[in-house]
């Protein structure tokens, strides 16, 4: 059997890797290993590792001979280093009893101080430290964290006899309490825990040390930790360490202090010393807010306006002790670190150290900064940032410091913050927009025909759909702040009024929107613009450099496809057509089309079209010059177009010169049980050839436009959607090729082109092979094919995926991070299949999960050649690809 107790401190130097494991010896455990190893200050101490845990836990609550006879040696070290014996009635050793798992852990064990204090001890640590006050305000302490976290007590009996003490003695704070209060207390302490328990406080050291041990095991199991586990994807597995540790004191007077400090401001990322401490106290107090904690430094105590002096000016021999510590804690971790110290009688003592969390600004900040210091290197720093967090960066953000009234919640379906007028209709959106007000859409949910809406809305609301609902994948690519599936939200259109939770509201009041935590806010909150230069800009070539992908964007409009080369795109991965149909002069001869019931309407129809599709077309392509463009043609089911109310048929009846009764019966005939199944992507093109000719045609005289001013052309790639077989594309590719010869004879000139396919069907997976005789190029359609493979609507997923979610039954949201076991197994299957048959055939993925770093690290793996995200997810694409490149 290996060791399970590792000593820490003094004279401990351990050889045995182990002893600096995180995964045997947790976070904490590591960390004091490593400090006291490289000369720090460290009080002396021991853990015990994660595998006892686990061995603990899996026996039923008992303690090995092996583990005791380990711990009583470990007790040892802990003594002859300190010179002060366990339990000993003139200078007892007390110790704190800590929990340390693997990663930071909320939810396990609180710690415990000044164990082995007991009604003995106590008299003899007042005659040994000179301090009788000192002494009996551990002892009253230490019964109450104990007993809170031990024996299972309620603390707040605890705090309620402080609070009357303090009160019937005229004290205010507890730094008033003198020794005999403190000691009263304790009486009155131990009459509530033998009250409770029915026996006195445990007054055996070595029963209080192993009682704490045991909790901390236990802790592991507690309902708490389960929680926090499950959330965070943490293994039930791992077991937590337990820190044994010899206690410093910084509530010995006025030249003993206890804080908590980072060595760089982790909201900013500054190279400044930040933090906080307080004079005469111990542990918990400075977070607790028992008292205000003072500033660290004089530079930061000044900044504030703050009067209590800063430990620099207060302590300035200890305080030079902790700016060195700093110093070789940044040279040795090669990060930003939070630290926790105890100052007793002016000797520095560090209690932990670790990676710190911070702000996504602060994360460039350092990891740039750190970099040109040469404390890390290019590929660390890459690393070092969270690609998620820089969504942050991308879009205005609430102002912190601003008040918000909360109405309710809904998802963080896209980020951003946004206020304006509630308006209850697209249309209305739009009239209001242009008229240069500030407008937030708020629908039941959105489909295609509200676009124009959200187009001209700052921000979006809906009261149902998930995180991949219309409304939010539609937002997230016009980079428009939405929350979406808030079911508090109930609208009455015909009052044109709506209420959030109990609050009523009308239309063209006033709201704020915060997409990045799903709050909706009464009123105006103030924002602050993202920046996108500097720290940024720097870390993202680097990311550039070191990734294998190419990054491309979905966009369909020239403005889009400007934003996402701003951000970096290398081309435009999907270009939906079907947005440029909604367009209010066009949805008649759309509409025309559909319905027509010969070819000459149709082709009527389609030559008045035309023109305004090479436009759309064209404009994207200056935008795109010398990218690739994949252009989707038509996908979506027809009755999408389809006029629905009286007035509309009566409308496209004057335009269009068929009769009402004529439209009606061939839109009932259009109706569809299934649509998302029914006719739609490529079986379109298939029964209705004359609308891809048309797109076609369409595209590439815009193309050879394009190349006919000069400078660099785009290189267009056709993508045919829902392809289930080769023959559907073989098909469909003659047309496109028969069109494009066309064109290139009309205009005397050729641009360089493409025809693939989507590969969103679990069929087109499974017959890659043959699909790759006739496509040049596969995009990974993992939305559809997510929602094929799994047979889940996504649009109607939102009522059951969070339970789904919840019970483990998906690790995440599979519309969101791919399901890499499932759908990412046809995708493994078509790359292979596919490039069997066609050596050179370009891969890339399309779906929304080509903005998600964890879908896109498994793009590296299966070696796509490109992802494709919205436009403001295209700098996420790019680090999390360097990411995968560098994993
Ligand atoms: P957490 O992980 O919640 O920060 P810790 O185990 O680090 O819990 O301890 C909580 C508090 O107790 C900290 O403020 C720490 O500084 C203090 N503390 C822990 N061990 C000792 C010790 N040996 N001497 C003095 N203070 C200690
Ligand atoms: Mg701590
Ligand atoms: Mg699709």
């Amino acid at each position: 059997m290996s060791k399970q107790v590792y000593l820490f401190g003094g004279t401990a130097r351990s050889q045995d890797p182990r002893s600096r494991d995180k995964t045997i010896v947790g976070g904490k455990g590591a960390n004091l290993a490593e400090m006291a190893g490289i000369g720090l200050p460290v009080p002396p101490g021991f853990t015990i590792t994660t595998e006892e845990c686990v061995r603990y836990l899996a026996e039923g609550g008992e303690f090995s001979d092996e583990l005791k006879a380990e711990v009583a040696a470990a007790l040892v070290h802990i003594e002859t280093t300190v010179g002060k014996k366990f339990g000993d009635a003139a200078d007892p050793l007390l110790v704190s009893v800590r929990s340390g798992a693997r990663v930071s852990m909320p939810g396990m064990m609180d710690t415990v101080l000044n164990l082995g204090l007991n009604d003995v001890t106590v008299q003899g640590l007042a005659t040994s430290s000179g301090d009788a006050r000192f002494a009996w305000d551990s002892y009253r302490r230490f019964i109450q964290m104990y007993s809170d976290v031990v024996l299972g007590l309620d603390h707040h009996q605890f705090e309620d006899a402080l609070e009357i003490a303090k009160e019937d003695s005229g004290y205010y704070a507890d730094v008033e309490m003198q020794a005999e209060d403190w000691q009263v207390l304790v009486g009155q302490y131990n009459g509530i825990v033998e009250a409770a328990l029915g026996h006195p406080f445990p007054q055996d050291v070595h029963e209080q040390l192993w009682g704490a041990i045991r909790a901390v095991f236990d802790s592991w199991d507690s309902d708490r930790a389960k929680v926090y586990r499950r959330l965070n994807d943490i293994s039930g597995d791992w077991g937590t360490a337990v820190n044994v540790q010899a206690m410093v004191f910084g509530n010995m007077g006025d030249t003993s202090a206890t804080g908590v400090a980072f060595t760089r401001d982790p909201a900013t990322g500054e190279k400044a010393y930040y933090g906080e401490w307080l004079v005469n106290a111990q542990g918990e107090d400075v977070v607790a807010g028992i008292r205000t904690p003072q500033y660290l430094t004089k530079a930061s105590r000044e900044r504030a306006g703050a009067k209590p002096l800063s430990m620099e000016e207060a302590m300035p021999a200890a305080f030079g002790e902790l700016a060195a510590v700093f110093e070789l804690l940044e040279q040795q971790y090669r990060d930003m670190q939070d630290i926790e110290f105890t100052v007793e009688r002016g000797h520095l003592w560090m209690l932990q150290t670790r990676s710190g969390k911070r702000t996504a600004k602060a994360a460039l900040k350092m990891a740039v900064d750190m970099t040109h210091e040469g404390l890390i290197d290019e590929r660390t720093a890459i690393c070092r940032v969270d690609p998620m967090a820089l969504d942050q960066l991308l879009h205005p953000t609430l102002d912190p410091e601003a008040a918000r009234d909360v109405l309710g919640k809904g998802l963080p379906a896209s980020p951003g913050a946004a206020s304006g007028a509630i308006v209850l209709d697209a249309d209305l959106a739009e009239k209001l927009a242009e008229r240069g007000d500030a407008v937030i859409l708020v629908r039941v949910e959105t489909s295609p025909e509200d676009i124009h809406g959200m187009h001209a809305a700052k921000g979006i609301l809906t009261a149902r759909g998930g995180m991949t609902s219309h409304a939010a994948v539609v937002a997230r690519g016009m980079g428009r702040p939405c929350v979406s599936g808030a079911s508090s939200v109930s609208i009455d259109m015909a009052s044109r009024t709506l209420k959030i939770g109990n609050r009523a509201l009308k239309e063209g009041d006033l709201i704020t929107l915060d997409g990045s935590t799903g709050e909706i806010m009464a009123g105006y909150v103030p924002t602050i613009e993202p920046e996108l230069v500097g720290d940024f800009g720097v870390l993202m070539g680097w990311a550039d450099r070191h990734r294998r992908m190419k990054v491309r964007t979905n966009a369909e409009t020239p403005a889009d496809c400007r934003t996402a080369r701003q951000f970096g795109a290398e081309g435009v991965g999907l270009c939906r057509t079907e947005h440029m149909f909604f367009d209010a002069a066009r949805i008649a001869s759309v509409r025309q089309m559909i319905l027509a019931e010969d070819d000459g309407n149709r082709r009527a129809a389609l030559a008045k079209l035309l023109p305004e599709q090479r436009a759309d077309f064209h404009a994207i392509f200056e935008v795109m010059a010398g990218l690739p463009v994949t252009v989707r043609l038509l996908d979506p089911p027809l009755h999408e177009f389809l006029p629905h109310a009286d007035a509309e048929f009566a409308e496209l009846s004057e335009t269009i010169g068929i009769g009402v009764d004529t439209l009606k019966r061939r839109a009932a005939e259009l109706h569809e049980f299934n649509p998302m199944l029914g006719h739609r992507g490529c079986r379109l093109g298939i029964t209705f050839p004359e609308i891809y000719e048309m797109q076609a045609r369409a595209l590439f005289e815009a193309a050879c436009d394009v190349a006919a001013q000069g400078g660099e052309a785009p290189v267009p790639e056709v993508m045919v959607p829902l392809v289930a077989t080769r023959k559907e594309l073989a098909i469909l590719k003659a047309l496109i090729d028969r069109t494009a010869e066309a064109v290139f004879s009309e205009k005397g000139a050729r641009v360089a082109y493409h025809v693939g396919t989507m590969i969103e069907l679990p069929r087109a997976a499974l017959m890659a092979g043959e699909i790759a005789e006739v496509g040049e190029f596969f995009s990974f359609g993992t939305n559809d094919l997510t929602q094929t493979t799994l047979g889940v609507s996504r649009d109607d997923a939102a009522r059951f995926l969070g339970p789904y979610v919840e019970q483990g039954i998906f690790p995440r949201d599979p519309f969101v991070s791919l399901d890499i076991e499932g759908v990412g197994q046809l995708v493994e299957m078509a790359v292979e299949r596919g490039r069997a048959t066609r050596p050179d055939i370009k891969l890339g993925i399309c779906g929304e999960h080509g903005g998600d770093p964890a879908s896109i690290a498994f793009c590296e793996k299966v070696g796509l050649d490109y992802v494709s995200a919205s436009p403001y997810r295209v700098p996420i694409a790019r680090l999390a690809a360097a990411q995968a490149a560098l994993a």
